[in-house]
């Protein structure tokens, strides 16, 4: 279950708080009321009943004010626990049965008669009596269980006093960055067993104090990881930085077919001064869906090739890449640039080919799938990679493709933006450009929300462009690619659309279980307007660019994720023409469908849509898959405390910066770095 060692069982924090402080004499107990009492045991014992092999265990319980009865059905063992005489503590509901007052599987202790190690608090009661923790099951170990567990551990550990001391607990925050904060032994403490008092809502906020100490201390411990990760690389040196002069300069005027926007100007600056330092480039280049990064990404492959290097681009599927490949082939023509494309779907003896001529540098420029960074691929000078919508790939496939080349300079661009504490997470060891704004000339995009029912009246809209020589998307979506039922859902609809709805205009179907030639075909024959309506799965999800497409239709909007939506609207508005977005929807519609669909009609910015698709979704699911790059967070929240991630960061960021001070928290780092968040060691 992950709880492997005591520190793994001490960073769990309680799933919630219940307060069991406070005693209440038994005669004013009232049913319907929950309480606590301590009394003395008068009388135990198993009572048979009349439902056959039914018995319960009853014992009652006197204080100076009166007595009362706590029964447990079932529970024939508590006969070896309750014995007459002893204190006891009793915590839970009051009901009112068979004539009389009684608690029910009530919470007990018994407080007496029992060895209670009050080493390190005043309390002596456990379970009931204070602020009760009360832990996630682990397996069989129950919360009680759990609970008894922990306070015994946080009797035997102390502070470290010295180095190493036994029962020590080191603290990885050093005492400057701490300031205020509790230590890590009295957060801990305080986690498991608050004092009486403790606003019990704070507790079930993980907002006290001791909470908020133990959730910076995760993310100061990750944020250094990263940046020590970072100033690693830094210190690394490449093969050969690129050299920039105006014979590079006009090489790249020369592919342009338009000029640039402020936005993108700054972000190719940014980058080509990276590459021009003897340290490989670690960049992300965010930008909003449109904004146009492809062609920043290329013209930064054109200095690397200026400069006798090879660049690999990737992308995360082949639609896409086969995309890259044309476009840049396109833009590329009149240049000496061989461009190649390698993905899975290849035949071997063409692989081959492909192959050799990477290895020999006969290839400059070769665009793939994840193809790219399996073993076989050998480039004779890889001297920049590209990485076209990373939030597919994993920090682990980033490393990878980056010790193909002498220490390449590495570009990882995003397809859609992502809210900044992720981006503090995930990229953390990142530079960040960005570009702002969207090319000029760019209509804004109207977006419609429809329900199913007024399918006809969205038809008649698309229609209406059809006649104006545009083009559409119909958008199905595929939970999955191997789910048989969307996709013969999909096909079906692409049925009706030719047969019933759009007759007189050409439709196409366009699916990821399609082979690579004729997803090719298709795709070719949409951008030159031969087919009118696409007909698609996601697969036109990312980066799919044909600007006379004016209309995107999406239906079973209430499906999709947010950033996928704002994606697939993205592949519209790209020409001169005023394109229109539908959310085609059908009930039942869960809330956070509604609050998807309303957030896409309210705004176009894929930053403010970021930000509420991480409030919607959870940090666990925004990228939607494993690979992330996302640490597996014990005890922080992404979204609930990004403030704090952002204190932790700046903590880290000054604390490294003097190296002396820096070494225990560097040593700890190496120890655990790995371990904790599952990423490349810093050590
Ligand atoms: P994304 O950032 O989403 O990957 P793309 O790189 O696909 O965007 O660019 C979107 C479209 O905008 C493409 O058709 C591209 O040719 C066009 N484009 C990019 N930059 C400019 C510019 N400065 N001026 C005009 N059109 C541009
Ligand atoms: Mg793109």
């Amino acid at each position: 279950m992950g709880v492997g060692t005591v520190e793994d069982l001490l960073l769990r924090f309680p799933r919630r708080y219940e307060n069991r402080a406070g005693l209440t004499p038994i005669a004013s107990l009232r049913p319907g009321q929950t309480a606590t009492v301590v009394g003395e045991v008068l009388s135990s014992g198993v009572r048979t009943t009349r439902r056959p092999g039914f018995r319960l265990f009853e014992v009652v319980v006197r204080d100076s004010s009166g007595a009362i009865r706590a029964v447990f059905p079932n529970q024939a063992f508590l006969k070896d626990v309750f014995r007459p005489h002893q204190q006891v503590v009793l915590y839970g509901l009051l009901e009112y049965r068979s004539g009389g007052l009684q608690f029910t599987n009530a919470e007990y202790e018994i407080v007496r008669g029992e060895v209670v190690d009050d080493a390190w608090a005043d309390d002596v009661t456990v379970h009931t009596g204070r602020i009760v923790p009360i832990y996630e099951k682990i397996g069989a170990v129950t919360t009680r269980m759990q609970r008894s567990l922990i306070y015994q551990l946080l009797g035997e550990l102390k502070d470290p006093g010295g180095v190493g001391g036994v029962g020590g607990v080191f603290d990885p925050v050093p005492a400057e960055v701490r300031r205020g904060m509790p230590t890590r032994l009295e957060a801990v403490r305080a986690v498991h067993f608050p004092t009486a008092g403790t606003d019990v809502d704070a507790l079930n906020a993980c907002a006290t104090d001791a909470h908020r100490r133990l959730i910076f201390e995760e993310f100061f411990l990750f944020q250094a990881g990263l940046v020590l990760r970072k100033r690693r690389q830094a210190e690394e040196k490449k093969a050969r930085p690129v050299v920039v002069d105006d014979r590079v300069r006009d090489a790249a005027r020369k592919v342009l077919p338009f000029k640039l926007t402020d936005g993108q100007k700054v972000a190719l600056r940014e980058i080509v001064t990276d590459m021009q330092r003897p340290e490989p480039m670690h960049r992300l280049l965010q930008g909003d869906v449109g904004a146009g990064k492809t062609i920043v990404a290329l013209l930064a492959a054109i200095v690397a090739m200026e400069n006798g290097q090879q660049v690999a681009f990737m992308a995360p599927t082949e639609i896409l890449a086969d995309q890259h490949y044309l476009t840049i082939r396109r833009l590329l023509d009149r240049s000496r640039f061989r461009v190649a494309s390698l993905t899975g779907s290849l035949t071997a003896a063409k692989k081959r080919a492909a192959l050799a001529e990477i290895a020999s540098g006969t290839t400059h420029l070769v665009v793939g799938t994840h193809a790219l960074v399996e073993g076989a691929v050998e480039f004779r000078e890889l001297g920049l990679v590209i990485i076209d919508e990373q939030h597919r790939f994993g920090v682990l496939q980033r490393a990878t493709l980056r010790e193909k080349g002498q220490k390449p300079d590495v570009l990882v661009m995003t397809a859609t933006p992502i809210p900044r504490t992720l981006a503090l997470t995930a990229f953390g060891d990142l530079d960040v450009s960005v570009i702002r704004g969207l090319p000029p000339g760019r209509q804004p995009i109207k977006t419609l929300a429809k329900p199913e029912t007024r399918r006809d009246e969205v038809y008649t809209l698309v229609r209406q462009e059809l006649e104006q020589g545009r083009q559409a998307y119909v958008i199905y979506p595929l939970v999955d690619e191997s789910e048989k039922v969307d996709l013969k859902a999909a096909t079906a609809m692409f049925g009706t659309l030719q047969q019933d709805v759009f007759p007189e205009y050409r439709v196409a179907l366009l699916h990821g279980r399609m082979k690579a030639d004729e997803k090719e075909q298709v795709m070719a024959a949409f951008a030159r307007g031969d087919v009118h309506v696409l007909a698609a799965t996601t697969v036109v999800e990312v980066g799919v660019d044909v600007a006379n497409a004016t209309v995107m239709l999406i239906e079973h909007a209430e499906r999709f994720g947010l950033s996928q939506l704002h994606q697939l609207r993205g592949r519209v508005g790209r020409g001169a023409h005023r394109s229109t977005c539908i959310l085609l929807y059908q009930y039942p519609v869960t809330e956070q469908g509604k609050a998807r669909i309303d957030a896409l009609t309210q705004t176009t910015d894929g930053f403010v849509i970021a930000e509420r698709d991480l409030e919607i979704r959870g940090p666990g699911d925004f990228f939607g898959t494993r690979q992330s790059g996302l640490p597996t967070l014990r005890v922080g929240d992404l979204v609930r405390d990004h403030v704090l991630l952002e204190d932790a960061r700046r903590a880290a960021v000054s604390w490294l910066d003097d190296a002396s001070r820096a070494r225990p928290l560097v040593e700890y780092l190496s120890a655990h770095w790995a371990e904790r968040f599952g990423l490349v060691g810093v050590g």
